[in-house]
Formats: structure tokens, C-alpha cells, sequence
């Protein structure tokens, strides 16, 4: 299913990312731990009762040196391009300021449906301020409180009422999904272009429904693909499509509609610290990964440069360690064929169902090879095991306690699946449930 989008927009310090974060809740990034990569997010699911969303915190953009109100307006913009409902926030304790009303002029000229929000009315005394915002012309205005989380609730169902209807599935279950994601110039439009034109395939740009993505449909060999746009393919000409947030925001929106996810490397510059952030990205994604070292062309190559390369790249991504690497030119289309095998490979790992009986035969074995973990006296037991989930695969292990199920046991588990089951190029989950 396509999710819903909603974007956040207001002049800076009304609260923006205080809002977000309050909608976005608590969620542990597990790159976060493994990478040492740090980040602010600008974008997360979300979730409000029966409704599943995504936010963007648009004020989290900076758009280079532009003057302030540039960039407010060009966070608008960007609202207005990605997101099918905006929340325009404001603050109660300034009131309406000329800057809320340039935002406000913008998001009058875009057809899409604006709820206004006065952030920081801590307390009900507060409420007469918000009468002055009926002066944007957006309606109603909805009193909330980020820093003590009062009014999300109303604001989230004005929010949901706006929601289109439920988009149908775009492609058929047997359509391989998948996107290019990369730092700039890696070569991931030429790697499209060598894919499309190498192939003699059939070739059919459709123009994204709503959200204005270009896809490109193809059949090779009896398998059907969608190639999902990503920021490098999108050339409109507006100022913040150059930005590395405005980016991010394009390849997190494709990789949501991909199965799989091919990250692109350019062997001639070698792993750099973006390359790593984006990757995290990736896993964090839940989909299928294949890395992909582009421009293999532009190295000296002896018998051992694959090995050394792979090498250096299992040492900077150690989280993706489950990711299968291919070497390629789209240039002179060398090892070209290697990857689509791979694609499918790993897009048919990441929809593989294991019955409940063998798996907890694994989960067994596992045990008895390796006890489970003791805490304060405190030994974990695991009474069953079965998988909830295909892509990403994901199991429930119900067991005694579930704070007893320790990362590296858990981490051992995950081996011991992945090592019977072959689930490569796959990330899987495990979530730890106290039976009742
Ligand atoms: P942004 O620039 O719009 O993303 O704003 P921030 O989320 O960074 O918040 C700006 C400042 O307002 C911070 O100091 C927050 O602690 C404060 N703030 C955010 N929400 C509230 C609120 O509901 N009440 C009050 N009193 N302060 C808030
Ligand atoms: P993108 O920004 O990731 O989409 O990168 P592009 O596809 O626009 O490629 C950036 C530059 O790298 C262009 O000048 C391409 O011609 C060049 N390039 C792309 N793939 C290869 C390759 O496999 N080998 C070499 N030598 N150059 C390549």
C-alpha cells in the first residue's frame, strides 16, 4: 500500500521538529548503534489509530546560503510537491507573524489541503491566541503543545480526514521493484540507461500517479521490473533539488516503493562517509540490498583488486554485511549481466516464508549448540518460534522474558537462520515476545 504523505511547514522555532518528533514517537534506529552514524531525521513513518503515514520535517532542509524567507518558501514548495496533506505550524506565544503569512501565500496557490496547527499553548489559558490565525485563511486553527504533547490527537484527525483514498497496489505481486540509491555522479543514471538499453527490453515510462515519479517498466527474460526514480533522474530545475536533505528525502520515498535497493559505489573515488549514511538508510528500509561497485572500468585490476575491494567494503558496512556485491561498468557494460540474477536472487530471499515446524527445528539445534543466555540467575527460554512477515522476513520468538534476549545472542540466531535458510541479501528481524 502507498502510505500517505504530510509535511510539516512554518517559519523556523515555531516548533517544527518538536512536533515531529512527538508524532514520529520513539524509534530506535538500529544503524544508529551499529554505524556511528549520526543524523537528524527529517523523515519517519508514523502512526495515528488505524492510520499509517509518513512525516517529513521540511524545516529540516537548509537549502544552502538563500535568505530566510527563501528558504521557508522553498520548504513550502517542497511541501507542496511531496506530501498529500500539510501541516502549517505556527506559535502562539508570537502570534501571527509576516513570515507564517509568506508561507502561508504559497500554500494558498497549491491545490493540496492545508491544516493550520498554533504550537506552544502549554496551557488552556492559552487558547484565546489562537482566534488572530483565522487571518491565514486556512480555517480552524488546532491549539497543540509539542514540548508537552497536548492537542495531537485533534490535530492528527483533521490531518487523517484529508487522507485520499486508499491507493490500489501499483504493480502486480510478481513485479520486481527496485532503485538506485548513491551520492551524486556514481553512475546511477547511466546504470539505468545501460540496464534499459543493454537489454533490448520493452520499455514504458509511466507517469506516477500522484506523486510524479517516472517508473520504468520492463520484462527481461520472463521477469518483470519496475525501475523506481530516484533524485538523480529528476531533473525539474528547482533550487533544492541539488541539496544532500532534498536528496535523502527522493531516495527514502523510492526505496518505500522498492523490493529491492541496489546501492550504488564508484570504484574510482572509493567509500566515503555519505556512501556509509546512505547505506544506512538502506538497511534501516527493511529491503533487499545489493551494492553495487560501478565504473570497475576506471581500476587497474589484478587477480586480487576484487578481493581487496570487497574487503573494504565488508569494513565500512559491517551492518550490511548480508548484502551480496557486484562489480560493473555501465560505461563499457562489462559484468552487466551479473546483475539482474542478483536482483532477482535477493528479491526472492526477501519474500521467502519458512514453515513454523522447520524453523523452530533450527531454533532447537541453535539452543542446544549454544545455550541461551543467563541474567542475575535468569536463564532466557524460548518456547516457539514462527514467522510473521515476508519482506523483510520477521519472526516472533515467544519466550520466558524478553530483556533476557541479548544482541549477540540474538545476532546468533539470525547466523544460525540465515545459515540453513540462505536468506542473502535479506535483512531479517526478530522481535522477542513474553508468552502469556
Ligand atoms: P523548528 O525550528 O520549527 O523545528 O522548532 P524546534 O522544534 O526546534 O523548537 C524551537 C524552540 O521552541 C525550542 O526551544 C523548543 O523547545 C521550543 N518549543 C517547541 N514546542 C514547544 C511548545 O509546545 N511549547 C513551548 N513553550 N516551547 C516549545
Ligand atoms: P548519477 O549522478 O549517479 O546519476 O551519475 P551519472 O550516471 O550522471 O554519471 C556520472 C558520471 O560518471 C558521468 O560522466 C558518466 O558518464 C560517468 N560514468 C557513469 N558510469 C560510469 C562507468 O561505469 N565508468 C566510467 N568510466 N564512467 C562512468
Amino acid at each position: 500500500m502507498v502510505k500517505p504523505v504530510v509535511a510539516i511547514v512554518g517559519r523556523p522555532n515555531v516548533g517544527k521538529s518538536t512536533i515531529f518528533n512527538r508524532i514520529v514517537g520513539e524509534r530506535i534506529s538500529i544503524v544508529e548503534d551499529v554505524s556511528g552514524v549520526t543524523r537528524d531525521r527529517i523523515y519517519s513513518s508514523a502512526e495515528w489509530l488505524t492510520h499509517e503515514f509518513n512525516i517529513i520535517d521540511t524545516g529540516g532542509i537548509d537549502i544552502g546560503d538563500e535568505p530566510f524567507l527563501d528558504q521557508i518558501r522553498q520548504q513550502a514548495e517542497i511541501a507542496i510537491d511531496e506530501a498529500d496533506v500539510i501541516i502549517l505550524l505556527t506559535s502562539g506565544r508570537e502570534g501571527v507573524t509576516s513570515a507564517d503569512e509568506e508561507v502561508a501565500k504559497i500554500l494558498y496557490r497549491s491545490k493540496k489541503p492545508v491544516v493550520l496547527a498554533v504550537n506552544k499553548v502549554d496551557n488552556p489559558e492559552m487558547r484565546d491566541q489562537i482566534y488572530d490565525f483565522y487571518a491565514l485563511g486556512f480555517g480552524e486553527p488546532f491549539p497543540v503543545s509539542g514540548a508537552h504533547g497536548i492537542g495531537l490527537g485533534d490535530l492528527l484527525d483533521e490531518v487523517a480526514k484529508h487522507f485520499p483514498e486508499t491507493e490500489e497496489e501499483e504493480y502486480d505481486d510478481q513485479v520486481i521493484k527496485f532503485c538506485l540509491i548513491g551520492r551524486p555522479n556514481v553512475g546511477k543514471s547511466s546504470l539505468v540507461n545501460a540496464i534499459l538499453g543493454e537489454e533490448r527490453v520493452i520499455v514504458s515510462d509511466i507517469a506516477g500517479t500522484t506523486r510524479d515519479a517516472v517508473d520504468s517498466l520492463y520484462t527481461y527474460d520472463g521477469q518483470e521490473y519496475v525501475i523506481i526514480d530516484t533524485a538523480g533522474m529528476r531533473k525539474k530545475g528547482k533550487v533544492y533539488e541539488s541539496t544532500e536533505k532534498y536528496s535523502v528525502l527522493r531516495a527514502l520515498r523510492a526505496m518505500e516503493r522498492s523490493d529491492v535497493v541496489l546501492v550504488v559505489l564508484n570504484a574510482d573515488e572509493g567509500i566515503r562517509e555519505q556512501d556509509k549514511k546512505i547505506a544506512g538508510y538502506a538497511h534501516e528500509a527493511g529491503r533487499a540490498i545489493v551494492i553495487v561497485v560501478n565504473k570497475w572500468d576506471t581500476i587497474e585490476k589484478d587477480e586480487r583488486t576484487m578481493r581487496d575491494f570487497e574487503q573494504k567494503i565488508r569494513n565500512n558496512f559491517l551492518f550490511l554485511d548480508y548484502a551480496p556485491i557486484v562489480f560493473l561498468s555501465a560505461k563499457t557494460k562489462k559484468r552487466l549481466h551479473t546483475l539482474l540474477p542478483v536482483i532477482n536472487m535477493v528479491s526472492e530471499n526477501h519474500a521467502q516464508r519458512i514453515q513454523s515446524s522447520v524453523l523452530n527445528e533450527v531454533i532447537m539445534d541453535a539452543v542446544a549448540m549454544n545455550p541461551t543466555p543467563t541474567d542475575k540467575g535468569k536463564r532466557l527460554k524460548i518456547f516457539y518460534a514462527t514467522q510473521v512477515a515476508v519482506k523483510p522476513p520477521t519472526f516472533i520468538l515467544f519466550v520466558n522474558e524478553p530483556e533476557l534476549l541479548h544482541f549477540s545472542y540474538e545476532r546468533f540466531l539470525q547466523n544460525r537462520i540465515r545459515e540453513t535458510f540462505g536468506f542473502e541479501g535479506t535483512p531479517i528481524r526478530i522481535i522477542a515476545r513474553a508468552r502469556k
